[in-house]
């Protein structure tokens, strides 16, 4: 298991079981149960595939901690994630760590941008924007972009569907979709085959 720094994670043992975490100064937040390092080994593959930096949570100005989703029955299950890493006082930064996020400007306190929604009606409702992250603010204030979303991570795209091929062992869900789109592929080849045979 290694933490986002690329080093082997530190590995600790107690009542209530083992766990894996950064052991680097400063800490990258990297913590995990060891059941769980199957799961946070692809969560934190499709980080990095996702070209993001690792996000810091505006409040207290600290990278962020990733988490996974563990509940098999949410149609989000093994996606990667951040929240706040403060243990004593963590603030409401969430953020998707598979979709690619271009790095928060900083506002005139040199700090972490929040980003906030458009509540009120208009034109503009619901865009989002990034504001200064204190409550005296320093007036910063910047449209956020909409970006590109990446592919989740767990398969590769290839032009040919017939070469769709999976990275890692996936779910069954998603070997199913494979399996159906390639069914449907060799039919239809099959069906064109035939065709042809017949204007032969
Ligand atoms: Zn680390
Ligand atoms: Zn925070
Ligand atoms: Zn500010």
């Amino acid at each position: 298991m290694e933490c986002f720094h690329g080093k082997p994670a530190a590995c600790s043992t107690t009542a209530r079981g083992t766990f894996w975490f950064c052991g680097e100064t400063p800490s990258c937040e990297f913590f995990c149960h060891d059941e769980d390092c199957y799961l946070f080994t692809r969560a934190m593959e499709a980080c990095q595939n996702s070209g993001s930096n690792h996000p810091i949570c505006p409040t207290h100005q600290r990278l962020a901690k990733l988490r996974v989703v563990k509940d098999k029955m949410k149609e989000n299950y093994g996606r990667p994630f951040f929240t706040c890493s403060d243990r004593h006082d963590p603030c409401n930064f969430w953020q998707w760590g598979d979709i690619y996020e271009s790095p928060r400007p900083r506002c005139k306190h040199g700090m972490v941008c929040t980003v906030r929604k458009v509540k009120k009606e208009g034109p503009t409702q619901n865009r989002l924007f990034y504001c200064c992250p204190q409550i005296d603010s320093c007036g910063f204030f910047e449209w956020k972009e909409i970006e590109p979303r990446v592919a989740k991570t767990g398969f590769v795209l290839f032009s040919d569907p017939l070469e769709y091929r999976y990275k890692n062992e996936d779910t069954e869900k998603h070997s199913l979709v494979l399996t159906l789109m390639l069914r449907k592929r060799m039919k239809n080849s099959l069906r064109n085959m035939n065709n042809c045979n017949k204007t032969k």
